[in-house]
C-alpha cells in the first residue's frame, strides 16, 4: 500500500520503507515509536501515525500484520485516517 501525503508530498511505501505505527500496537523494532492517543484507533482525532524508516530497515512480523490488518479494516469499507510524521498532515487512506 502506498500513502501519498498531500501536505508535503512524501510517498510512503508501507512495509517497504515506511511504517504504520497504529495506537493499537507498538513496534518495538521501529526507531520512532509514537504511541498515540487512546481514542478510537485510525479516527480523525487518533490517526496512525506513518513514518519513513531509517535505511537498511527490514520490517518485524509483527509490523506487517499490522499493516495488514489496517488494509483489511479499509477493504470493509472502514474510514481511517493516518498522519504524516514530516509535515503532521492528518490525511484519510484512500
Ligand atoms: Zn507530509
Amino acid at each position: 500500500m502506498e500513502l501519498h501525503c498531500e501536505g508535503c508530498g512524501r510517498v510512503y511505501r508501507l512495509g517497504v520503507d515506511s511504517a504504520v505505527v497504529t495506537s493499537e500496537a507498538i513496534t518495538a523494532d521501529f526507531r520512532f515509536v509514537v504511541i498515540l492517543g487512546k481514542g478510537d484507533p485510525g479516527s480523525k482525532e487518533d490517526p496512525d501515525l506513518v513514518d519513513a524508516a531509517p535505511s537498511g530497515w527490514k520490517p518485524s512480523a509483527a509490523l506487517l500484520s499490522d499493516i495488514r490488518r489496517v488494509e483489511a479494516a479499509l477493504r470493509r469499507g472502514a474510514e481511517r485516517f493516518w498522519k504524516c510524521r514530516a509535515c503532521g498532515r492528518v490525511s484519510q487512506y484512500v
